[in-house]
């Protein structure tokens, strides 16, 4: 390829710690919810109360906002595991429980200011689960034809979801062990996800879904002087060497499949 990135990135990832629950369905498609939205966020001031009980507004020092900032605020250590962790989910118990390890996924684009509890009510931190299978499709997709493209649907997908594929990301140069590096910042789990995929393709990585079955993650293969590779790990490769030779059988539960998804693919 000729459009490779030579420059190492860094990605400072983080995200806004999270409650997520089970809200029902739509259309026969379960649905999630981020039902700690409305409280999830640090406001410069606050509402007290006076000795003598009048009520007044409190404007939070530097320091205690820094503090509040840093207590809500979720870095995400390895981007590009959090990225293989989500292509790996296949029932809505596995997302939840990503969904509760991460935190808010993609906020709407509106100042948290105006009253969260409404867009709440409204329904705009709501998803069908269909919606996070969608995305995996759309993340393997990029992988896997190592293209940081994607056509993305009309209607596939929520519409700030959407918009974060087109936003993209800026990089500032740095240098960092006598070395120039590119520094990326990003805000939540799912422009996180898109940075690392797009990243990892313009350096020019070749990925691949790991086959063994009840495991399924994109993972990232190397090309040179070794032996074709089709596990994401040795445990992987040892566990399916091992079920070989002792015939054992398994059933994977892929909660996706119903809806006609779970089968990564290049092109659709
Ligand atoms: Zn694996």
């Amino acid at each position: 390829m000729s459009h490779i990135l030579g420059i190492r990135f860094q990605l400072n990832a983080s995200t806004i710690k999270g409650v997520w629950r089970l809200a029902g369905e739509e259309d026969g498609i379960p649905c999630v919810e981020l039902e700690s939205y409305p409280n999830d966020f640090v406001y410069a001031s606050e509402l007290r109360q006076e000795v003598d009980g009048f009520p007044y507004h409190y404007d939070l020092t530097d320091e205690e906002l820094e503090e509040r900032h840093a207590a809500i605020t979720r870095r995400f250590e390895d981007p590009w595991a959090l990225l293989q962790d989500f292509t790996a989910l296949k029932t809505i118990e596995d997302l939840l429980a990503f969904l509760n390890a991460t935190g808010h996924f993609c906020d709407p684009d509106v100042p948290i200011h105006e009253k969260p509890e409404w867009l709440f009510n409204a329904g705009d931190l709501r998803n069908g689960v269909t919606d996070f299978w969608e995305l995996q499709e759309l993340l393997a997709q990029m992988l896997l034809s190592r293209r940081p493209l994607v056509e993305v649907d009309q209607d596939a997908l929520p519409l700030g979801w959407k918009e974060a594929f087109n936003a993209g990301f800026h990089f500032k140069i740095k240098k960092s062990f006598g070395e120039y590096i590119a520094e990326v910042n990003t805000h939540e789990t799912l422009p996180s996800l898109i940075a690392v995929a797009q990243l990892k393709i313009m350096r020019g990585g070749r990925f691949r879904v790991c086959k063994r079955a009840d495991c399924g993650r994109l993972f990232e293969y190397e090309t040179r002087g070794r032996r074709e590779n089709h596990y994401c790990s040795h445990l992987c490769a040892h566990t399916v060497w091992q079920r070989k030779t002792r015939k054992t059988k398994i059933t994977v539960r892929d909660e996706r499949r119903q809806f006609g998804y779970g089968i990564y693919a290049k092109n659709r």
